[in-house]
């Protein structure tokens, strides 16, 4: 008898298959035939399945490795790849997913791919009606290997959770989170989210982390308008409601809207206003506003045309003056500086040796590892394990894309 638990995993039965969800909204199904062949199985729980036979636990691994291949997110049906420990994929050179160092004591985090709203601005085109690959990295994995970049960087830094999407739909965000907060060495650990996904009682959770500061999106006080801007069903007066929940347990919270011109300026004012009502003590030092200019991006959603920076910054006065808040945020605020820099293995212009190893977020497109390093490989069709000569076409912050030779 072998009785298989995990933690990340949970099982429903369907007529034909299994089906196997990881960290809550990706999944995949395994044939039930296939499964036969291991043992009779039983369902104890959610995350407990039960084999008649005492080899199954490797057995049955070995069909996980088989059907996450064909591994789904449950929002968009998109298929998403696994990173985790025995991957054999490095952390550190994708600009979506792993470890992002800029050379400053800000370093990104970013355990999953994937939102919740379909914003029409989204500079990364994130969402519900993104068709891009998704990717979910195995939360001990990001923990030992931020340690090991925290470990050469020798110096306290914040934590940035900057998901391209929602990162409260990372399963083990709450157990990331309590990881970041007992490291000495991060002093910060902050995130951007829409807020629509967190719950008072997870925000009763959160609350006891000290460090722990939240940039909630909030582009109007209007419902229609927020819901038009969010692309997607939005629920402004949850939104503020939880908003104030975090303020009263004592939660940071700045609040980051998104100026998109001919769309929201109007509404500027009024989260000024509404951000002042908050009564954020001034003794809380971080601060609590950030707007933020719409910038058009290639792979971004683009309604409308970016305002020039020196416009914004005119408006961002203006609107000083008018609400008499201080309103322009510079990295000195956040306490951000240069920190030292990571050696990159190889360079632009270098030919390296790599290895595919799965797809990259754009369709037919492939992600390559070599030296610890991923590269990513456009228009390359993703072929398991396929040896190739790349030549490195950008290399700046060890976020690495090549071609091949
Ligand atoms: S909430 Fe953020 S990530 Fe999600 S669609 Fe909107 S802008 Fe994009």
């Amino acid at each position: 008898m072998a009785h298989l638990n995990y933690k990340t995993l949970s099982f429903s039965l369907e007529k034909d298959n299994l089906r196997i969800n990881l960290l809550r909204i990706f999944y995949c199904k395994v044939p039930i035939i296939e499964l036969k062949k291991i043992g009779f199985l039983k369902l104890i729980d959610e995350n407990t399945i039960e084999f008649d036979n005492n080899k199954a636990e490797t057995k049955f691994s070995f069909l996980l490795n088989k059907y996450f291949q064909d591994l789904k997110n449950s929002i968009n049906n998109n298929k998403t790849v696994y990173i985790h420990q025995n991957s054999g994929i490095p952390l550190i050179g994708h600009v979506s997913f792993g470890i992002v160092y800029r050379t400053s004591s800000l370093i990104e985090i970013k355990p999953v791919t994937s939102c919740n709203l379909n914003c029409i601005y989204c500079s990364v085109s994130e969402g519900k009606a993104s068709d891009k690959v998704d990717f979910v990295v195995e939360k001990d994995y990001l923990i030992q290997e931020l340690q090991e970049l925290l470990n050469f960087v020798e110096e306290p830094v914040e934590v940035h959770i900057g998901v391209q999407g929602e990162p409260f739909l990372y399963a083990d965000l709450v157990d990331l989170i309590k990881d970041l907060q007992n490291n000495k060495q991060i002093t910060v650990v902050s995130m951007d989210t829409n807020f629509t996904l967190v719950t008072k009682s997870v925000i009763d959770q959160l609350a006891k982390f000290d460090k722990l500061r939240f940039n909630v999106s909030l582009d109007s006080m209007e419902e229609d308008l927020a819901e038009k801007m969010a692309g997607s069903k939005y629920n402004l007066s949850y939104v503020l409601d939880m908003i104030k929940y975090a303020v009263k347990k004592k939660v940071k919270v700045l609040i980051a809207p998104v100026l998109v011109p001919g769309y929201n300026e109007k509404e500027m004012e009024k989260i000024v206003n509404f951000v002042k009502e908050l009564g954020i003590k001034s003794a809380e030092k971080h601060p609590n506003l950030g707007i933020q200019n719409f910038l058009n991006y290639k792979t971004g959603r683009n309604p409308t045309r970016a305002w020039q920076w020196t416009q914004f910054y005119k408006y961002i006065k203006e609107l000083e003056q008018k609400t008499t808040t201080s309103l322009k945020l510079t990295q000195e605020k956040f306490g951000i500086h240069k920190t030292k820099a990571l050696p990159k293995p190889f360079q632009e212009e270098d030919v390296v040796n790599a290895t595919l190893k799965c797809s990259d977020r754009f369709k037919g497109s492939s992600i390559a590892v070599a030296k610890g390093r991923i590269i990513s490989v456009p228009s390359v069709e993703f072929i398991k394990e396929k040896q190739v000569q790349l030549r490195i076409l950008r290399d700046k912050h060890n976020i690495f894309t090549g071609r091949l030779v």
